[in-house]
């Protein structure tokens, strides 16, 4: 396992982070970004040709039973805005609807806080009910974001449908971690999650997602641990996750962390995926609508990517009038975006799927 690792490669990457991130020089904007700059849109253009894969959020339920100091639904959220809303099955069923018959998505990520009344069974009704809406489209993507499960869990899911999983890591910094989630609760075991991206290899899920949410802890550390994970999953198991979270801390009203010191500037955080992107281009970045558009596009050249278009991280966003989101975002409605990236040189690929996307505009 990696954790029985852990301690030596993060006391490595402490002493001495991966090259190029530890040249001072990187992310100033200078020739070292152009270069990796011009390097990943080039191993991505000539592995997927332009195409990204249009994807969005669907949050299933906002009630938290952790307390994640950054995040607006944490336990004792003081966001006089939030309301706690859980979908009811039927409302769950009108969201996938009308992002599946009405705004063309062929992908959608089912989205949990740790709801402690949610169970994994039902989290398998959920993915079959979102499976059988998407194929009477057609296609059928069904993604999740939730706490980590067990080997066992993770297989019952994708025996209910579900094509990838994604779990950020948050930060690999140990310390950090134990400020950023206190208490007992599941979020707080680090190990847990950090050895979820073995369970889901285990399972055999499609796609896996791993990635941290840059601004918790010194970046150039964590994006290190990134590819030391990577490498390291992929000697063992033949594979590490095929899908990377590149977040990046937005601020959050009902947070009790609000500190900004650790936000990669933009041009170090297009650099550091530009970084991953040449480095591992068959991996896919979920280019993420907490970023403006046309830093969306940035992190998409030459295509290889997930793209949110569509988003609401609120349960319910899209079809009822539910307030409280976990973080502000773009909302890159589908039809009127999809345009914007062909002009762009990109061409969203609607049905898509983890495994044979590699292939789409080789
Ligand atoms: S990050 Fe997730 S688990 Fe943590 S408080 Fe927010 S919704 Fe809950």
């Amino acid at each position: 396992m990696f954790s029985a690792v852990f301690e030596q490669h993060w006391r490595e990457v402490c002493g001495r982070p991966e090259p190029p991130l530890d040249d001072p020089a990187f992310g100033s904007g200078g020739p070292l970004d152009a270069h990796l700059a011009a390097l990943a849109r080039h191993r991505k253009a000539e592995r997927f040709g332009g195409a990204v894969f249009p994807v969005s959020p669907l949050y299933v339920t906002s009630i938290c039973k952790e307390r994640c100091t950054y995040c607006n639904y944490r336990a004792g959220s003081t966001d006089p805005g939030l309301k706690r809303v859980r979908l009811s099955e039927g409302e769950l069923e009108r969201e996938v609807r009308f992002l599946v018959e009405e705004r063309g998505l062929r992908a959608v990520e089912l989205v949990y806080a740790s709801d402690p009344l949610i169970t994994v069974d039902e989290i398998c009704r959920h993915v079959e009910i979102a499976a059988r809406i998407m194929a009477r489209a057609g296609h059928v993507n069904v993604g999740l974001s939730a706490e980590p499960a067990s080997t066992e869990d993770y297989r019952r899911l994708r025996d209910a449908g579900l094509v990838f999983s994604v779990v950020w890591m948050e930060t690999y910094d140990p310390a950090r971690y134990r400020e950023l989630h206190p208490g007992r609760q599941t979020k707080a075991d680090f190990f847990w999650r950090l050895e979820s991206y073995e369970r889901m290899i285990e399972a055999g899920l499609e796609g896996i997602g791993y990635g941290v949410l840059s601004g918790l802890a010194d970046w150039r550390r964590d994006w290190s641990m990134l590819a030391v994970h990577q490498r390291w999953l992929r000697k063992t198991y033949g594979r590490g996750p095929n899908i990377l979270g590149i977040p990046r801390l937005r601020p959050a009203p009902g947070a009790t962390y609000q500190e900004r010191a650790f936000v990669p500037s933009d041009g170090a955080f297009r650099s550091l995926v530009a970084w991953h992107n040449a480095l591992f281009p068959d991996v896919l970045p979920f280019v993420s609508t907490r970023e403006e558009f046309e830093t969306c596009l940035q992190l998409a050249a030459g295509g290889g990517c997930l793209f949110t278009l569509n988003c609401s991280t609120v349960p319910g966003g899209y079809t009822l009038a539910n307030r409280g989101a976990q973080f502000v975002t773009g909302n890159y409605d589908a039809p009127l975006f999809a345009p914007r990236l062909r002009a762009s040189g990109l061409e969203p690929e609607w049905a898509w799927r983890p495994a044979t996307c590699y292939t789409v505009g080789v």
